[in-house]
This record gives C-alpha cells, sequence and structure tokens, in this order.
C-alpha cells in the first residue's frame, strides 16, 4: 500500500526507479518500500543477487561469494540490519572454529584460529619467533572484537549531538584504529619471519589492502559474527528479493538500462536497452559505479570527487574462479586451505600463482549431492581486459585457455588430495568476463573499491553534482564493498531520501 505524504504526491509518478537488483538493490527496495515509497527494480540478469550468488551444474552448486557474513550473530549491530529485512535466526549459519588451514610441502600447518585465544596459541606454537607481530595481532583484533560499529544513522544525517556520540564511542579505538590503517596487509605479513605465516597473511594479489581488513575480519570472526549461511549465497539474496516482493515491490528482470533520462538536470526515469522508457520521480542506481556516471549519464554530472576515484581510486581486482563437482567424500578435510605448490598456475600474463587457495564445501550439504563435494579455487586477476577481449575475438581459444587452467589447477589440488580425475563430474571456470557479462561491475571487480591502508570507513556521495532526483548506493560508493556494505548503503539512503521527501 503506497503511503504518500505531501512532498511525494507533489512528484509526478509516485515510483522510485532502481537500477540493480544485487543486494544493495533489494535492499533499498525494501527500506523504501516499508517507509511507504513505491519502487521498481530493474536489473540485467534473469536472477537477484548481483555477485552475492551461485549457479547449479549437473547437481551440484557451485558459490561466488559468501564467505563471511558480518553481522551474522546477534550482538552486532549488522545483526541487527540484517533482521530489519529478514529472519535471522531461519538462516543456519556456520561459524568457522578457524578461517583457513596453511600448509607447506614439508607437511607443517597451523590453522587460522576465529578465537583469537586459540589463535595467539597456536601461531605461537607454529612459529615462537614471530612472537611481536603474532602478539600485536591478536590483542588488537580483541580489542576490535569489542567495538560495535556505530551504524545507526547515515552520517549525511548526524546532528551535533550524534557527531559527539560516536566520538566518543570510538574514542576507545581510535589510537589503535588510526596505528593500523597506516600499513597495507603484505607490509604487516613482510613482519613475520616464518614463510607459511607470511603467506597466510599476505595478500599477494591485492598489493595496497589495509592490515585493518584482516584484522577486522578476524574480530568479527572472534565474536562469532562473520559466519557462512548454508544454503549459500544465492540462497541468501533470494531472501531478500521474497522480502522486497512482499512489501510490494516489482522487479524486472532481463531489463539491462541503458541510460538515465534527464530533464532540466533532474533525473526523470530510464531508458531500457530495447528502448523502452520507464518514468519514475527519483532514480537510484544501485548499479556498477562506473557504467551509471559514465555511460548511463554519459559523463555530464562528473564532479570533483567522481573525476578522483575513476581515475585514482584502487579496485577490488577481478578473479578467475575454478570449481570442481567432485563424486568423493572430503568430510575429513579442512573446509579452507592455503598451500604452496610445485609448479606455478598461470592464468594470464599478468596473474602467476605458486599457492593455491582452495574452499572445500564439506561444511554444507546442500551444495552436492550425498557422498560428493564441491571445492573451488579462486585467484584474482587484474586482467579483465584480456579476459573480456578474448571471449569476444576468440571464443575457441578462450574455451581452450579455461580448460587449461582448470587442468593445472587440478594438478596443484591432485598434489595435495591424490589422483582425483576418475572422481571429477563437473568443472567450471568463471574468469573476470563472466563477471562483467553477469554483473557489470567494473573491471570485473568483485568488492568495488578496495579498502587501501589511510583509508577509515568512508563513502562516495550518493549524488552527483548538478543532477537532482538521483541516488547511488552499493559497493562503488561504501569503500571496502561487501554484503555489510550493502545493507548500511541501502538503509542509509533510505533515511536521506525519506527525510528530504517526507515531511
Ligand atoms: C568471489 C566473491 C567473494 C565474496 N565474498 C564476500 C564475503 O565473504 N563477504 C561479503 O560481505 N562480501 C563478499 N563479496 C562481495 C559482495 O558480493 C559484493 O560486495 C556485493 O554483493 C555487492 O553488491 P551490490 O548490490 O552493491 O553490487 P552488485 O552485486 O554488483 O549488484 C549490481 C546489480 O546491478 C545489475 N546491473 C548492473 N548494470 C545494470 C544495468 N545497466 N541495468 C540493469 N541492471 C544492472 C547487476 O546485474 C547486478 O545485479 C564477495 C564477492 C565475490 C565475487
Amino acid at each position: 500500500m503506497l503511503l504518500l505524504t505531501k512532498k511525494m504526491s507533489e512528484l509526478n509518478h509516485n515510483k522510485i526507479i532502481i537500477i540493480g537488483a544485487g543486494l544493495t538493490g533489494l535492499c533499498t527496495g525494501c527500506y523504501l518500500q516499508m517507509k511507504g515509497f513505491s519502487t521498481e527494480i530493474y536489473e540485467l540478469h534473469n536472477l537477484p543477487g548481483g555477485l552475492c550468488t551461485s549457479w547449479h551444474r549437473k547437481g551440484y552448486t557451485f558459490d561466488g561469494c559468501i564467505h563471511w557474513l558480518v553481522g551474522s550473530g546477534p550482538g552486532d549491530n549488522f545483526n541487527n540490519l540484517w533482521n530489519e529485512l529478514i529472519d535471522m535466526k531461519k538462516v543456519k549459519f556456520v561459524d568457522f572454529d578457524y578461517y583457513l588451514k596453511a600448509e607447506d610441502l614439508k607437511g607443517n600447518s597451523f590453522k587460522l584460529f576465529a578465537d583469537v585465544d586459540k589463535l595467539e596459541e597456536e601461531l605461537l606454537r607454529f612459529s615462537p619467533e614471530d612472537k611481536i607481530p603474532i602478539k600485536e595481532f591478536c590483542k588488537s583484533a580483541k580489542k576490535f572484537s569489542k567495538l560495535n560499529m556505530p551504524i545507526e544513522k547515515a552520517p549525511e544525517l548526524y546532528n551535533i549531538l550524534d557527531g559527539l556520540k560516536i566520538m566518543f564511542k570510538m574514542l576507545p579505538y581510535s589510537f589503535l584504529f588510526s596505528k593500523w590503517r597506516k600499513i597495507s596487509q603484505n607490509e604487516f605479513a613482510s613482519r613475520f619471519k616464518n614463510p607459511l605465516l607470511r603467506l597466510a597473511f599476505s595478500m599477494s594479489e591485492f598489493e595496497d589492502m589495509g592490515a585493518t581488513f584482516n584484522l577486522f575480519r578476524q574480530s568479527w570472526m572472534h565474536k562469532k559474527s562473520a559466519g557462512y549461511p548454508i544454503g549459500g549465497s544465492l540462497e541468501f539474496s533470494r531472501l531478500f528479493e521474497k522480502k522486497y516482493t512482499e512489501l510490494g515491490g516489482k522487479i524486472f528482470y532481463k531489463c539491462k538500462v541503458e541510460k538515465i533520462n534527464v530533464e532540466n538536470h533532474k533525473a526523470t526515469g530510464i531508458k531500457l536497452e530495447t528502448g523502452e522508457e520507464i518514468k519514475g520521480d527519483l532514480v537510484v542506481s544501485a548499479a556498477d559505479g562506473f557504467s551509471t556516471i559514465y555511460k548511463m549519464l554519459e559523463g555530464k554530472y562528473v564532479g570533483k570527487e567522481q573525476e578522483k576515484w575513476y581515475s585514482t581510486g584502487i579496485t577490488f581486482p577481478s578473479l578467475v574462479q575454478v570449481s570442481f563437482g567432485i563424486n568423493k567424500d572430503f568430510s575429513s578435510e579442512p573446509h579452507s586451505v592455503i598451500y604452496p605448490v610445485s609448479k606455478p598456475i598461470k592464468l594470464d600474463s599478468k596473474s602467476v600463482y605458486n599457492h593455491i587457495l582452495l574452499r572445500i564445501f564439506n561444511f554444507d550439504a546442500t551444495m552436492s549431492p550425498p557422498g560428493k563435494t564441491v571445492m573451488y579455487a579462486f585467484f584474482a586477476t587484474p586482467e579483465y581486459k584480456y579476459w573480456t577481449d578474448l571471449r569476444k575475438n576468440n571464443l575457441t581459444l578462450y574455451r581452450t585457455e579455461k580448460n587449461r587452467i582448470a587442468g593445472e589447477v587440478l594438478e596443484a589440488v591432485e598434489e595435495r588430495f591424490g589422483k582425483l580425475n576418475p572422481y571429477v563430474e563437473e568443472i567450471d571456470v568463471a574468469t573476470p568476463a563472466t563477471i562483467i557479462r553477469y554483473t557489470n561491475n567494473w573491471k570485473g571487480s568483485y568488492e568495488g573499491w578496495l579498502f587501501v591502508k589511510g583509508l577509515g570507513f568512508i563513502n562516495l556521495k550518493r549524488t552527483l553534482p548538478g543532477l537532482e532526483n538521483f541516488y547511488m548506493a552499493g559497493q562503488w560508493i561504501e569503500v571496502g564493498g561487501g554484503l555489510p556494505g550493502c545493507i548500511l548503503s541501502a538503509r542509509n539512503l533510505s533515511q536521506i531520501i525519506e527525510k528530504k521527501f517526507k515531511n
């Protein structure tokens, strides 16, 4: 039921158009519907979720997203947010005892336990000579686990009292935070003398990733609020699609938005790839930032901030994901393991890996038939252009390259798990071209702006200079991306729109 207020009813079409049915678009739709606005979502794919997705192949489900969901457990402010839209008690989360097992070729290993005390004990056992960085990391992670992010209100709506309250809340953490945010993850990792600790803590593919990223993950895992939802990412996204439609929202799939229509510097609606035009009072883009600003709006509303970020900002890389459906039980194996490989895995000219990071879905029985297992490796690559050009210009070679990579990865897996070839029933290789085709994300990035060292928790402006009735939300607004960023972005924007258009 549309609850129109005076200001909103002065607008013409009583409708807010949202571009994109990723987690951000769905959450934005939910919050706006809950606030009495009428919304419609236009999505290029035939599924909800955007990057938060999974796909089915011959009885196996290959997951493309959630490793850890901030706010999965009670007692965290993000949990309150998720609960506003879905019943989190009905989602079964796995809280891993450890995040990753690291192994070397000589049979040495350690686990990155979620519990910080266990982690400290394990790492000190494994590498006593690294006592200083181990203690430093663990002490800080424990301290940050007590922090509950102040996310009740959009920062744009803070008054002086809100500002003071937040300053007061953050004060006990500000010294520690400013110390950690000065260093990158790799700089921190280089402090370890032990090479396996360096491997587990470094992020070779994310050169500039700030050290706070790992630290916060650890602190959320410690307080059991960074779990994995049984059923996987698409099932999780579907919960928001369901909520949105129950709230009266409408989603139009297979509707690629080509243009945002503008009259007198006011967004008036959208034009689809098919040529169809849809009018709306407000347009919210929850889609890729670059194509929104430079293609759908033809680069006509670019301010200094957008110019700076889109010319020098560092993005999460793209990736190649190799998934296997294996007719074998791996229940006694770790769910996540990293190890060096004797033969490098070459993805493309810029991405050669001497190690492999494997995820073994022995913790989610819904992903494969009984007795069978899904296993996947994923590798970051900046070479999105190479992959999209190859797919466009030489589909045969593109497929040959995917097969070659799958073969190299399988060899690396077999180095650790023994002969698997006879048990492999399905292989799927997703490349940057796949990400771009299905989600349209700039450079095939899988999480938007990288949380580089030096940055705090910031967001870009949600509006563009000179353009009215238009907003943006999602991973291209909230630096660091991720699913909590989606719901936070959506919620903040809905508060801003409510304030502006309701009395
Ligand atoms: C492998 C992987 C692992 C990840 N792991 C985690 C994790 O463990 N925890 C976590 O929190 N996050 C994780 N993420 C990141 C998280 O998935 C993203 O940050 C988040 O899903 C982004 O959501 P979004 O809605 O902002 O953007 P998107 O998901 O990109 O959604 C944008 C939507 O807009 C649509 N769209 C784009 N252009 C148009 C157009 N022109 N017309 C119509 N529709 C359009 C797209 O199809 C898409 O559906 C991971 C991502 C990947 C790929």
